[in-house]
């Protein structure tokens, strides 16, 4: 089971993905995959369409999404696995997270505007798949699109991180309540890529802490944005609290991503897998 070729954490269109998600069942199956499950952020549009091509091509799925919270001040991601997608707490819930999106858009677009960077609302909208969600990750194409950077990396780093002309801070779902959204509809709750905050260690002994008493079982530990280090890190802390380990390349873009879906590295055998939990909510053909 350890060294299941699971990968539990991509994005199609649907979110800021480039992907349409039937694609991305495709490469993940030609990749190698044997456990999937499509973990667009805030959004379930596209579980249907994954989970049907995953089938017909004999690729067992689990339902995912990847849930923005805001916990001590930063925007924490929270992979949900295996849930109902028809549950309607989890419905209204990703519908309330992505409602300030449009408006939060318009201001890093004004921001943008501010060091001479124009029309950037009408530019990111061009990449846009899914109206609803407008993201950061739209506007750094626009930006590598008009020559402003060089890659999007740059674009968040120059433009759409904290202290930058086009960060605009924003509110999302509270810890407790995404938890308990994914929880309530059958699902396992996973902090996604803990290597990437920017805690203190207090604050990430709260994050974790918090995240458990929630209901909260699982860590990512083995994703596209962790190094060697990482890695040790969270398998110490996936056993200091007991959690239960996920793998996922957190896949957008053939172009963007250098984490492409099934390449991962196993789970360190110390660990016990999300997957093994899960096992009554994957659909198979
Ligand atoms: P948003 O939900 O609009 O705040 O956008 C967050 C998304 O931006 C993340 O899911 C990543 O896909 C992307 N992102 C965040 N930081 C970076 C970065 N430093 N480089 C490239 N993409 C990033
Ligand atoms: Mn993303
Ligand atoms: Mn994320
Ligand atoms: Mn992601």
């Amino acid at each position: 089971m350890l060294t299941l070729n699971a990968d539990l954490h991509c994005h199609s269109c649907v979110s800021d993905g480039t992907l349409e998600p039937e694609a991305l069942a495709v490469r993940a199956k030609a990749n190698g995959v044997e456990l999937w499950a499509l973990t667009d952020h805030d959004e379930l549009a596209g579980q249907r369409r994954a989970r049907d091509t995953a089938l017909a091509l004999q690729l067992p799925y689990l339902t995912g999404t990847e849930i923005s919270v805001t916990f001590a001040g930063q925007t924490v991601h929270i992979v949900g696995l295996g849930f109902d997608d028809h549950d309607e707490a989890l419905i209204a819930g990703l519908a309330a997270t992505r409602g300030g999106r449009e408006e939060r858009a318009q201001e890093i677009a004004a921001g943008l505007a501010r060091v001479g960077i124009t029309d950037a609302f009408r530019g990111a909208l061009k990449y846009v798949g899914n109206p609803n969600l407008i993201s950061r990750t739209h506007f750094a194409r626009y930006l590598v699109e008009v020559g402003v950077c060089g890659d999007t990396s740059e674009v968040f780093r120059r433009y759409l991180t904290e202290g930058k002309p086009g960060y605009v801070p924003h509110r999302w779902a509270r810890l407790g309540d995404a938890v308990g959204w994914i929880v309530n509809a059958g699902g396992v709750a996973v902090i996604a890529h803990p290597g990437r905050y920017k805690f203190s260690a207090n604050e990430e002994y709260a994050l974790f802490s918090e995240f458990k008493a929630h209901g909260g079982r699982g860590v990512e530990v083995v994703t596209g944005s962790h190094g060697a280090a990482d890695v040790l890190k969270y398998t110490d802390t996936a056993l200091e609290f007991d959690l239960l380990a996920s793998r996922g390349s957190d896949f957008h873009s053939p172009e963007e991503s250098r984490t492409d879906l099934g390449t991962l590295p196993a789970l360190p055998s110390r660990l016990t897998p999300v997957w093994e939990s899960l096992e009554h909510r994957v659909s198979k053909a």
